[in-house]
């Protein structure tokens, strides 16, 4: 079976009415993301933080897989589909594709504080003195601005077995996420699909579909799930 990598970020839940940084001006809502999305902020404010991450979370609950997400979803009958995404939402998951891996984390789970492998799932608020079970606080399992990003060198390794690469709504500009697409292996088609122009810092050659995801992304999906039946 032939491996498609499909790398997301933010711009593939746009439709489900979750915006992305880009498009929000660097605002998260009233929020700037220093003040709430790295880890002196946690240490500064805690319960800002907290608040910030509770709100983002009513949001993904409340938001539905779009055509974009079942599209990618729908490739697995034919494919080994790999997901890689930057997104904390889960709506990939929801939409079914059943391999998913988060660089950034996932808002519907929680981590403690004193070890970073203890993790919990959560569908409502954390709260300041919600402990794991050694007793400490929990926070956001999301990865900050200025922490690690500990899925790189998985990312990358799934990467490097694509075929075929779908890049979807992605500034590339959040690093060292945005490198994994260098991985690709150089046989690997690569397309790129985003209603904005899109800097590819690979300098392999990259077909970009200039559109919105629930529409290009259907059409590819479709093109390939024909494709595989002349193969
Ligand atoms: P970004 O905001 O930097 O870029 C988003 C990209 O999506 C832009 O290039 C934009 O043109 C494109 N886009 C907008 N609407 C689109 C649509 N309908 N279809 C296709 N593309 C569309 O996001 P990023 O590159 O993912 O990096 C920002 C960081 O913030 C990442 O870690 C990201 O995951 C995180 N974030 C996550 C969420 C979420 O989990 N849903 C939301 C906002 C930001």
């Amino acid at each position: 079976m032939k491996r498609i990598v499909v790398f997301t970020g933010a711009g593939v839940s746009a439709e489900s009415g979750l915006k992305t940084f880009r498009d929000s001006g660097g605002l998260w809502e009233e929020y700037a993301v220093e003040e709430v999305a790295t880890p002196e902020a946690w240490k500064r404010d805690p319960q800002l933080v907290l608040t910030f991450y509770n709100k983002r979370r009513k949001q993904v609950v409340e938001a539905t897989p779009n055509a974009a997400h079942k599209a990618i979803a729908a490739l697995e009958s034919k494919y080994d589909v790999r997901v890689i995404t930057q997104n904390i939402d889960d709506l990939h998951e929801r939409a079914g594709s059943s391999n998913v891996l988060h660089l950034h984390g996932e808002i519907m789970k929680s981590r403690s504080t004193a070890d970073e492998n203890l993790l919990y799932p959560i569908s409502g608020n954390l709260e300041l003195g919600d402990h794991c079970e050694l007793g400490s606080q929990l926070r956001p399992h999301v990865v900050w601005f200025g922490e690690q990003v500990p899925e790189i060198p998985h990312a990358s390794s799934i990467m490097s077995g694509a075929d075929i690469v779908l890049i979807v709504g992605t500034s590339l500009n959040v690093y060292p996420a945005a490198g994994v697409v260098l991985h690709a292996p150089p046989h690997a088609r690569r397309y790129l699909v985003d209603p904005a122009s899109v800097d590819v810092v690979d300098d392999l050659s990259v077909k970009v579909i200039k559109g919105i995801a629930s529409e290009a992304v259907p059409l590819l999906v479709q093109q390939w799930l024909q494709e595989s039946e002349v193969d």
